[in-house]
């Protein structure tokens, strides 16, 4: 055994120092007594370097200890000591008294020898605050109009309510990256829906959203407000225009068979025109199909339909007329045909022409 030339005292040395001298020298350790958090009590969130849903008490402890001890070694916080940790781990105990969160730290720089731990302690204290979201929220700030207008007529109740819900929905996923992407306020008004939003690049994202679901258009126009006060910069409102088609007159052709289209939550319905089977195709699949060109949407004025009668029926095949035009016959094979009903002489149906091709349909709309 030799002597610590520090402290004299005989030990295993290192550097010439015991262990106790070498961590006085080598290792160091602080954190404040007394630590402030910003808390918005509005909307549960807390400010390190930004805003964040406070969802867990455990990792936002951890979080603002890492936050606030200043070590020369990594320090990792821990509920229980664990012999496997390379870094130099320190044991969090806690607890709560209001508003603040009272902590004692033992820190274990020798994972195998704990007579070198040591002890720490301080006070999380959440500090009232709003958050600039909730501020500008309860002031009734907003970035952004996403205006839902309808091409033909007003909007109906049933999809003026559908249309909110699916909003409310996707309002509800940006939020959580996209903190200002609230809705501020919603105005059903006679010529459709205008919707104000916290956040412009939210309100661009539904609207594009809406378009893939009920297909349209969209639309920008900016309005100068002023200029910031801080920044000097100027002040755009800027309202985002969605026009939709009107959804339930729509068709898919899918598989060689046509379908009328709707929108059922997340999915896409389709309903068989010849056979009213039902079809149900998730959002992403159906922009798949959409893109690989195998589900192609008709809308209403632009689906070609005919009337017909059948004039003949053979065993492999019915014979029809066409009942206006060039009152042209054709044959289509029985195989092709696939209504619910036993089709007779003299009867009338209807059929689509795509593609150059009959589809011999039940009506063209079942609602
Ligand atoms: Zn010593
Ligand atoms: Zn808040």
């Amino acid at each position: 055994m030799e002597r610590c030339f520090v402290c004299g005292k005989e030990d295993t040395l290192t550097d010439g120092r015991c262990r106790e001298c070498y961590l006085k020298e080598s290792f160091q350790f602080s954190i404040p007594g007394k630590i402030k958090a910003p808390y918005c009590k509005s909307c549960n969130s807390y400010y390190t370097n930004r805003w964040k849903t406070l969802e867990d008490k455990s990792s936002f402890i951890n979080e603002i200890l890492k936050n606030n001890v200043s070590s020369n070694r990594d320090i990792e916080f821990v509920t229980e000591f664990s012999k496997t940790k390379e870094e130099i781990q320190a044991k969090v105990d806690l607890t709560e008294e209001g508003n603040i969160s009272k902590i004692k730290l033992t820190i274990r720089p020798f994972q195998e020898d704990p007579s070198f731990d040591m002890e720490a302690s301080t006070e999380i204290h959440l500090s009232g605050e709003q958050c600039q979201r909730c501020s500008r929220f309860y002031g009734g700030y907003y970035e952004a109009i996403l205006q839902i207008r309808n091409d033909e007529k007003k909007i109906e109740l049933d999809r003026a309510n559908e249309i909110l819900e699916i909003i409310d929905d996707l309002s509800d996923k940006l939020i959580s990256k996209d903190r200002m992407a609230f809705i501020a306020r919603v105005e059903e008004l006679k010529e459709g829906i205008d919707i104000y939003m916290g956040s412009l690049s939210a309100a661009r994202k539904i609207a594009n959203e809406l378009i893939k679901r009920f297909s349209g258009s969209t639309g920008e126009a900016h309005k100068l407000m002023g200029l910031d006060r801080d920044s000097g910069k100027k002040i755009y409102r800027t309202t985002v225009t969605v026009r939709l088609k009107n959804l339930t007159q729509r068709y898919a052709y899918y598989r060689s068979h046509l379908y009328l289209l709707d929108i059922a939550g997340d999915n896409f319905k389709l309903t068989s025109l010849e056979d009213e089977s039902q079809l149900s195709i998730k959002g992403k699949e159906f922009e798949k199909e959409l893109k690989k060109e195998s589900i192609r949407v008709i809308d209403k004025d632009l689906l070609e339909v005919i009337d017909l009668s059948v004039t003949e029926i053979t065993p492999e095949r019915y014979q029809m007329m066409k009942l206006s035009g060039d009152y042209e016959s054709f044959y289509i094979p029985k195989e092709e045909v696939h209504l619910i009903r036993e089709l007779k002489t003299g009867d009338n149906v209807k059929g689509a022409i795509i593609d150059n091709k009959i589809i011999i349909i039940e009506q063209e709309s079942i609602i």
